[in-house]
């Protein structure tokens, strides 16, 4: 049967005054219903644009998608019509940000954003709609939820808005859930709550969900597979303990080592030398050859294709992938 979500090949360009940004170049991945797959990288490096086409929020001009499938159930989004769009992204899709309190109505109380769901989508009274709010709010766990419905976006800490905005992506009970950044504003602790409840509400619905994040750290125990993106390419696909147990990409391995550890008390972090490449002017090879510590002189001119990682007697590892020419160095490094 076809996954939940498949994207292929997707492109995403953007017109800027210093000319044409490829900010998503030849992107693909699934997601099946009950799964949940961590887009990781820099910014720029095309996880939100790749998001916005599918949910069809790309802002067009100045994004165009030049190419590629977006397959929601099998059916391309990219070849429906505007209002068939409309309706799977309205019922079957929702996304959450990582601003709750700009993504909220700040003069509207919670209660009533919550059952205007309702009530638009599901033709519920007012009064049924409150109702459902207030179970809504106590299915992500908001404390008191009879008391607070009424209360407005700021009355809430960072995390109870967050809370409320999962409970807004659920409302209609979708199939998949985008989360771009969804607890990156938040401290650690409340971190770790947020995924959790995300993660235990898409097994419960069994949804799809697509976490978006620059934090390896925070996706570790609640991600099946994870895509790495680097200027607008996927670079590398493992299963989550796969990647971290050997990464095969430079890439990644900065990434993981980047990652603050809490029993290396005042250690000096890691960080992945330089900046992420101008999207106008793509290095040519690989594009992280300016900043890999592996790179030689073939990473220059010649650009490496995502290739399957297999063991070395060749048997192929279940969904992985990289993009490096020395892939398998870096799978045996250290
Ligand atoms: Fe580094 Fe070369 Fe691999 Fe690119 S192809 S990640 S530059 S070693
Ligand atoms: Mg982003």
């Amino acid at each position: 049967t076809a996954p939940l979500l498949e994207v292929a090949d997707l492109r995403v360009e953007f017109r800027t005054r210093d000319g044409v940004a490829k900010a998503v170049n030849g992107v693909g991945y699934t997601v099946d219903a009950g799964e949940t797959l961590a887009v990781l990288g820099e910014s720029g490096s095309g996880k939100s644009v790749t998001a916005q086409a599918v949910m069809g929020i790309l802002d067009s001009p100045p994004g165009y998608v030049t190419g590629g499938r977006i397959l929601f159930q099998g059916r391309d989004l990219l070849t429906m019509s505007a209002e068939q769009r409309r309706r799977v992204r309205g019922a079957k899709m929702a996304m959450i940000f990582q601003d709750a309190l700009s993504s909220l109505n700040p003069v509207l109380s919670v209660g009533a954003q919550l059952g205007e769901m309702f009530q638009v989508h599901r033709g519920m009274s007012r009064k049924q709609a409150r109702t459902k709010a207030v179970e809504l709010m106590e299915r992500v766990r908001i404390p008191a939820a009879k008391e607070r419905v009424g209360d407005y976006p700021h009355q809430f800490s960072g995390g109870m808005r967050q809370r409320i905005m999962i409970a807004m992506a659920l409302a209609l009970e979708p199939e998949l859930i985008i989360a771009d950044e969804p607890t990156t504003a938040l401290d650690v602790t409340v971190q770790a709550q947020v995924m959790d409840l995300l993660a235990e509400l898409r097994r419960e619905y069994d949804m799809g969900l697509i976490l978006i994040t620059h934090d390896l750290g925070v996706v570790a125990d609640v991600a099946d597979k994870i895509a790495v993106m680097y200027a607008g390419r996927i670079v590398e696909t493992a299963p989550v303990h796969e990647l971290y147990k050997r990464p095969a990409h430079p890439y990644t391995r900065g990434l993981l080592d980047s990652i603050p550890r809490v029993d290396l008390k005042g250690q000096e972090l890691y960080a992945i030398r330089g900046l992420p490449p101008n999207l106008t002017a793509i290095p040519s090879g690989c594009a992280f050859h300016p900043r890999c510590p592996r790179a030689r002189d073939v990473c220059r001119t010649d650009d490496p294709p995502l290739h399957p990682v297999t063991e070395d007697d060749g048997t192929r590892i279940p969904g992985r992938a990289s993009a490096c020419h020395f892939w398998r160095d870096e799978l045996h490094a250290r």
